[in-house]
């Protein structure tokens, strides 16, 4: 149960929709003609089969408070176009339905009949919760690690550096060679390299892979001890204030190390909220090359700047697209290409690409522990998904969705492996 807001919640939650006002709003809070068309895009909505899972509803809950404020007619006969006041109902059902019933995965924007930016919209109202101090504590919690440790996981220094270096001899045993390296904090490499937290933490085997493929290259790289975190759950929250912190803290980061290209790992959400979201929070434009460690790999193969054997690999291999790198970061054929040239046994998924089904952990959901039951209900598309094409190893680009595919292949008992695609092509790598 939700503490009573008081007057000067809502009037802070008015001021953040005020201070939004612009015509891309103005346009997507008056568009939806409730055709009904995107309820078949949504997991919520497919999972559960209620009306108010329906994007159209959250679209609703955004719009009708503000024609309620913003609008002659709702500010004088609220009841004649639905206006809503923002009272505590409505207040209610927007953090259970923008926090706990929407991955922000943008599936339905590309099925709007007529182009409403739902997701959009969500974040609108999740940026007006957020400024009336109605963050889902679990959710807060994960962004004020990040502020206050540098990663969103609280991982210590000590503790990262101690993993790289037990994953540096494993590399030098397994490539055997004694100058093999992880760089750390190394000034003037031609890449930075970043990681999702989850990889020290949980996944360190990732890192390996990766930095095998570096060895494999022979490229300039380092990674920084300093700030290595490339995830921004500020995105989700809606806090634009606490996601330039982060931005900024990587942008000091890659000028103080002098690089020249920033390679973001594999996170969708990540990705999108640096390469795509930061110059809009941090007011400026990024004067470097900024990309995803998804085409550098593909460019590695096409460039035969490493070697790879498809033969390696006979399981039969599918593809779940993150939503934030696929749908909403137009990164779509290169992970393809990547696996075409390192799995002899490729099956796509139905659908696939920018029509993805979301995983149901993205939008912070895997952060939120109190919608757990939810993630897992809806996330019974994907699983059927993932069994109906056969595979026995599932890829993804993302370390938010390798988490969920693992609940997801314990929960429903998909017996698959969930591999990023550096896994696969260190498995497909030959070194010389
Ligand atoms: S963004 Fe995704 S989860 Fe949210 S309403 Fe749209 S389809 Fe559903
Ligand atoms: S498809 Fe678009 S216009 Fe139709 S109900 Fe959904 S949001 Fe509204």
């Amino acid at each position: 149960m939700m503490e009573r807001i008081t007057d000067q919640q809502i009037e802070k939650g008015l001021q953040m929709l005020r201070s939004l006002q612009d015509g891309k709003l103005i346009t997507h809070v008056n568009s939806c003609v409730h055709c009904g068309l995107c309820g078949e895009s949504c997991l919520y909505y497919l999972a559960n089969k209620e009306a108010k899972f329906l994007p159209a509803m959250k679209v609703d809950l955004v719009s009708s408070v503000y024609k309620r404020y913003f609008t002659f007619t709702g500010r004088v006969f609220p009841k004649l176009i639905n206006a809503r006041d923002l009272d505590q109902e409505t207040t209610e059902e927007m953090v259970d339905l923008l926090f706990g019933a929407c991955t922000m995965c943008g599936r339905c924007n590309i099925h709007c009949s007529i182009g409403v930016d739902i997701a959009f919209l969500v974040r609108t109202g999740r940026m007006m919760l957020t400024e009336m101090g109605l963050t889902p504590a679990t959710l807060q919690s994960t962004v004020n690690a990040a502020l206050t440790t540098g990663n969103n996981m609280g991982i210590t220094k000590e503790e990262f550096v101690d993993t790289l270096n037990w994953l540096e001899e494993d590399l030098r045993e397994e490539v055997n060679d004694p100058e093999a390296s992880i760089p750390l904090n190394e000034k003037g490499k031609k890449l930075m390299y970043t990681l999702n937290p989850r990889e020290p933490k949980f996944f360190p085997l990732s890192i390996s892979a990766m930095a095998k493929v570096f060895y494999a290259a022979k490229e300039s790289w380092t990674l920084s001890t300093e700030m290595y975190d490339v995830t921004n759950y500020a995105f989700f929250s809606g806090n634009p204030k606490e996601a330039k912190v982060i931005a900024d803290r990587m942008h000091a980061e890659f000028k103080s190390l002098g690089a020249k290209e920033l390679v973001l790992a594999e996170c969708g959400h990540g990705d999108r909220a640096y390469r795509w979201e930061a110059p809009n929070y941090m007011k400026t434009k990024l004067d470097y090359k900024v990309y995803t460690s998804v085409e550098l790999l593909a460019d590695y193969i096409k460039s035969g700047r490493i070697k790879v054997d498809k033969e390696k690999i006979k399981q039969r291999v599918t593809l779940h697209d993150p939503c934030n790198l696929a749908r909403n970061g137009g990164v779509v054929s290169e992970q393809r290409y990547v696996l075409s040239q390192t799995v002899s046994d490729f099956v796509e998924m139905t659908p696939h690409g920018i029509d993805n089904l979301c995983c149901g952990g993205g939008g912070g959901q895997l952060a939120m522990s109190e919608y757990n039951e939810r993630r897992m209900k809806i996330g019974r598309l994907k699983a059927d998904q993932i069994r109906n094409t056969g595979a026995q190893i599932v890829v993804t680009p993302c370390h938010n969705c390798v988490d969920q595919l693992s609940q997801l292949n314990s929960f429903y008992k998909l017996n698959v492996q969930i591999k990023t695609l550096a896994e696969i092509v260190a498995d497909a790598l030959i070194i010389d």
